[in-house]
């Protein structure tokens, strides 16, 4: 049995003092409760203010993004080791804001993997379909290789310390939601495919979130599926009710 793992992207929002009082009152709700997984993961400048104010709580930080080196003249850039040194436990790896922003590509995925473990950072690593794919129906197609580079030369025990992302493109920020069924029989192929390339037991154990759209009213249908084991929330985890909420409808799949 997988606890359930609800983890909240707030992306490019909240300055320090606003993500004090916006933990302040999710730890209101939410600070000592044990059915799920809690994470939040608020932009660079705000970790240290959020670190402080999840203290006593269950609520775990995390990062958005890293770069794979460990230090160097990569202008603009923070490093698994900077973020491990205050105190965040996670980050995300892969988002398809970052692949379509910023070109991110499968092999950076994989470089940021490796350093992210190496550092003792716990990555969550995103991978999803654009609209375009999914209408030519070569959603299956795209996330395999996505995996297939991305998780290259990892080995078993590195695949331990990750929690995979399912995203579809179309459904982030969009209010369009995948159906508990499309999303279902992406995570079961995501775990086949763990099963196949690393081993029955891995792929048992690896939480495989849902992320696009998720909100306080679909996230029973979602985690009642099988392999759906939690979600990755953008905006609604910016709301402190709607985040409370998501977390304790995940619990009851
Ligand atoms: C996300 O940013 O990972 C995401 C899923 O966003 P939203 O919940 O807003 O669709």
């Amino acid at each position: 049995m997988r606890k359930p793992f609800i983890a909240g992207n707030w992306k490019m929002n909240k300055i320090a003092t606003e993500a004090a009082d916006l933990v302040s009152k999710l730890k209101e709700n939410v600070g000592s409760f044990k059915d799920a997984d809690i994470l939040i993961c608020p932009p660079y400048t705000s970790l240290l203010a959020a670190q402080e104010a999840i203290k006593d709580s269950v609520i775990e930080l995390g990062a958005q993004n890293m770069h794979w080196e460990a230090n160097g003249a990569f202008t603009g850039e923070v490093s698994a080791a900077m973020l491990k040194d205050i105190g965040v436990k996670f980050v995300i790896i892969g988002h398809s804001e970052r692949r379509k922003y910023f070109s991110e590509t499968n092999q950076q995925v994989n470089k940021k993997i490796k350093a992210a473990i190496s550092a003792d950072l716990l990555p969550i690593v995103c991978v999803g379909e654009s609209l375009e794919q999914r209408e030519q129906q070569k959603e299956k197609e795209v996330v395999e290789k996505q995996l297939r580079e991305g998780f290259d030369s990892l080995s078993q025990a590195d695949l331990e310390k990750v929690t995979v992302a399912y995203e579809p493109v179309w459904a982030i920020g969009t209010g369009k939601t995948a159906t508990g069924e499309q999303a279902d029989q992406m995570h079961s192929f995501i775990r086949e495919w763990f099963k196949k390339n690393f081993s029955d037991q891995a792929a048992e154990k690896l939480r495989v979130l849902y992320g696009g759209s998720v909100k306080p009213t679909n996230i029973k249908e979602l985690i009642a599926k099988e392999n759906i084991d939690g979600a990755l929330v953008g905006g609604a985890s910016l709301k402190p009710l709607d985040f409370t909420e998501i977390i304790k409808n995940s619990s009851l799949g």
